[in-house]
C-alpha cells in the first residue's frame, strides 16, 4: 500500500452530498439500483475492451454481480470484475462531479421554492453512486482497473472529504462496502441486511440486468453451521432486448403473466426497437379482457419505463395516453438519467416523440385486427371500445385512425355492429350528415319517437349507448367530410326528398294547429322554449327535442353523477 492521502471534496459535490444525505429522495431503497446498474456498465465496458483491444489481459469468462452481506459489521458489499478505476479515475470520477451545468443546477435547486421543485430539479441528473450515502454513513470503495497492477482504496464519510490510499493484491473489478446506518422505519431506511429485502429490491429494479446478480443465501444447516449457496438474484431474461425472431410465443405470453399479472393470453403483442438519435426498445401487449377497474379513478396505466435495463418507474403516464391506460409493457430507453422525474418526462422531446410512435404503432395494430381478424376484433372493441373513444376527446392528432376503428350499433342491422366507413357506403342520395341517436339502450333508442321518421323514410342512424358517445359525436368535427347530426336536435330537415305536394300540405297543416301551437307554449312554459310542428314523427303525437346546443338527457345525466 501507499501512504493515505486526504482530499477534499469538490465544492459542488459537497453540496450534492448534503443534498442526497439529508433526504432528497423519499425511496431510499435506489441506492441498490443505482450501485448494481455501475457494475453493469462496468462489465459492459470490460467485455467491449476486451474485444478491441486484444492486448487487455482481463479475465471476461464470468462476469457478474455478488452482493454480499456481514450482519456482524453491519456492511453490504457490491462488487463486480468489470473494467475498475485507476487512482486517478477514481478521483475524477467518484470525488468530483463531473456533469456539465452541475453548479448551475444546483443555483437553482438552492432557490427552488418547494422540497417538491427541489426534487424534480434533482431528477435531471442522476446522483448515482452518492446515493450509497443515504443509507451509509461510511462507504469504501476497492478498485483495479483492467491491464493495471495497482489498487486504490477510497473512503468517505460523505461529509467533506475522502480518503485515498493504493492497495496491492486487488483482483480486477471494483467492490463498494456500505457501513450501513442503523435501520429506521421513519427514516424510510430498512434493514438493508436481510435477505429478503435485497431479494425483493433486486427483482423491482435489476430484474433483467444481463449479467448475473448473486447472493449467499442460507440453505438450512449441518452439525450447526449454516450452509450457504450462491444463488443469482436477477432473472436477466429482457425479452424486449432480444430481436423479435429469438423469442417464442410462449415466452411473450410468459412475460407479460408476469408484468400484467393477468391469466389470459395477450390479444396482441408489439415489439419494436428504434435505433434513431434516441434509442429505444419497446415491448407492448394488448390484453385480450379488461382489468376490472378499468373505469376507475385508481386505475394505472401499464407501460413501464426502463433505462438500459434498469427498472425506473411503473405506470408511466408520459408514455402513453390515457386511452390506452388498458396497453401493458415496457419502454427501455438506452440514454436517459435513471433518477428522471415523472415532471421531466413529461416535457421531454425524445419522450413525446417515443408516446407519438407507440400510439400509432397501437393504433396500427388495432387496424390490423380489424381488417385481418374481424372476430378477435369484435372482442376487443367489445373490452376496449368504450376506452378508445375517450381518445376521439383527448388526442385529436389521431381523430381519424380513432374514427376508423369505431364498431357502433345501428338501425341498418340489429345483429351486427358497423363502422362508420360501412354507414358512408350506405348513406342516401342527397343525404350529408351520419345521423345517430344517443340513449342508455339499445331498445330505449329504437322506441324513441325521434327515431320514427327516419325509419319510415328509410335512413340509417347509429345508436350510441355509451355515455363517452355523448361527448366525442359533439366534438369530432366530421368522418370523411360527413358531420355527425343527432336526430333529436335541432332542426332536421327530412322533407327536402319528398313528393311536391309537401309545401300545400305543410302549409295546410300549420293552418290547422295554429291555435294549438301558443296554446301549448304556454302552458308549458316552464318546460319547454318553443311548441312546433314537425315532419319528424308518423305515429306519435308529439316528443321533446333539444336545441341544437342544449346537453342531451343523457349527458345530464352523466355530468350530474360525476357532481357538476
Ligand atoms: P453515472 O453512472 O451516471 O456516470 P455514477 O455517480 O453512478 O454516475 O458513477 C460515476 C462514475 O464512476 C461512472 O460513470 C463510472 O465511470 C465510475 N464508476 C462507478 N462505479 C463503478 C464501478 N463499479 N466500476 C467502474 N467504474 C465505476
Ligand atoms: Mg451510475
Amino acid at each position: 500500500g501507499s501512504p493515505v492521502e486526504t482530499l477534499e471534496f469538490q465544492a459542488e459535490t459537497r453540496q450534492l452530498l448534503q443534498l442526497v444525505i439529508h433526504s432528497i429522495y423519499s425511496n431510499k431503497d435506489i441506492f441498490l439500483r443505482e450501485l448494481i446498474s455501475n457494475s453493469s456498465d462496468a462489465l459492459d465496458k470490460l467485455r467491449l475492451e476486451s474485444l478491441v483491444d486484444s492486448d487487455l489481459e482481463a479475465d471476461t469468462s464470468d462476469p457478474h454481480i455478488v452482493l454480499g452481506v456481514d450482519r456482524d459489521a453491519r456492511t453490504l458489499t457490491v462488487t463486480d470484475n468489470g473494467i475498475g478505476m485507476t487512482r486517478a479515475e477514481v478521483v475524477d470520477l467518484i470525488g468530483t462531479i463531473a456533469k456539465s451545468g452541475t453548479a448551475g443546477l444546483l443555483e437553482r435547486i438552492k432557490q427552488a421554492k418547494d422540497a417538491e421543485a427541489a426534487q424534480s430539479l434533482i431528477g435531471q441528473f442522476g446522483v448515482g453512486f452518492y446515493s450509497a450515502f443515504m443509507v451509509a454513513d461510511k462507504v469504501s470503495l476497492r478498485t483495479r482497473r483492467a491491464g493495471t497492477t495497482e489498487g486504490t482504496l477510497w473512503e468517505s464519510d460523505g461529509e467533506g472529504s475522502y480518503e485515498i490510499s493504493s492497495v496491492d493484491d486487488l483482483p480486477v473489478g471494483t467492490t463498494v462496502t456500505l457501513h450501513l446506518k442503523p435501520a429506521d422505519g421513519e427514516d424510510g431506511l430498512a434493514d438493508y441486511l436481510a435477505d429478503w429485502k435485497i431479494r425483493s429490491i433486486v427483482k423491482q429494479y435489476s430484474d433483467f440486468i444481463r449479467w448475473p446478480i448473486r447472493m449467499a443465501v442460507e440453505r438450512g444447516e449441518s452439525d450447526g453451521v449454516a450452509v450457504t449457496e450462491m444463488e443469482t438474484l436477477n432473472s436477466m431474461k429482457a425479452l424486449w432486448a432480444r430481436p423479435r425472431s429469438e423469442v417464442t410465443e410462449a415466452e411473450y405470453h410468459e412475460f407479460y403473466k408476469q408484468i400484467s399479472h393477468d391469466w389470459t393470453d395477450p390479444a396482441e403483442i408489439i415489439h419494436m426497437r428504434s435505433e434513431g438519435t434516441f434509442a429505444y426498445d419497446a415491448l407492448l401487449f394488448i390484453p385480450s379482457a379488461a382489468p376490472f377497474d378499468l373505469f376507475s379513478q385508481q386505475t394505472k396505466r401499464g407501460v413501464q419505463l426502463y433505462v438500459k435495463r434498469v427498472f425506473i418507474m411503473d405506470d408511466c403516464e408520459a408514455l402513453v395516453p390515457n386511452y390506452l391506460r388498458f396497453v401493458k409493457g415496457v419502454v427501455d430507453a438506452h440514454d436517459l438519467s435513471l433518477n428522471i422525474s415523472r415532471e421531466i418526462l413529461q416535457h421531454d422531446r425524445h419522450i413525446r416523440g417515443v408516446r407519438r410512435r407507440l400510439v400509432k404503432k397501437v393504433l396500427t395494430a388495432i387496424k390490423d385486427m380489424q381488417t385481418g381478424n374481424a372476430e378477435q376484433y369484435a372482442k376487443l372493441w367489445d373490452q376496449f371500445g368504450r376506452v378508445l373513444k375517450e381518445g376521439l376527446i383527448e388526442d385529436t392528432d389521431n381523430t381519424e385512425a380513432l374514427l376508423d376503428l369505431i364498431s357502433a350499433d345501428s338501425t341498418h342491422d340489429a345483429e351486427k355492429t358497423t363502422t362508420l366507413r360501412e354507414y358512408v357506403e350506405r348513406m342516401k342520395d342527397g343525404q350529408d350528415a351520419i345521423y345517430y341517436l344517443t340513449g342508455a339502450t339499445r331498445a330505449a333508442v329504437e322506441n324513441s319517437p325521434h327515431m320514427e321518421a327516419f325509419t319510415a323514410k328509410g335512413y340509417e342512424v347509429l345508436i350510441l349507448t355509451d355515455p363517452v358517445d355523448e361527448v366525442w359525436v359533439d366534438q369530432v368535427p366530421d368522418f370523411d367530410g360527413h358531420r355527425f347530426q343527432s336526430i333529436a336536435k335541432g332542426q332536421v330537415d327530412l322533407d327536402s326528398d319528398s313528393d311536391e305536394n309537401a309545401d300545400e300540405e305543410k302549409s295546410k297543416r300549420e293552418a290547422d294547429f295554429a291555435a294549438l301551437l301558443p296554446w301549448l307554449a304556454g302552458t308549458l312554459s316552464d318546460h319547454v322554449k318553443a311548441a312546433r310542428l314537425s315532419s319528424r314523427l308518423t305515429t306519435s303525437a308529439a316528443c321533446v327535442v333539444g336545441d341544437a346546443q342544449d346537453m342531451t338527457p343523457m349527458l345530464e345525466k352523466m355530468y350530474r353523477a360525476m357532481g357538476q
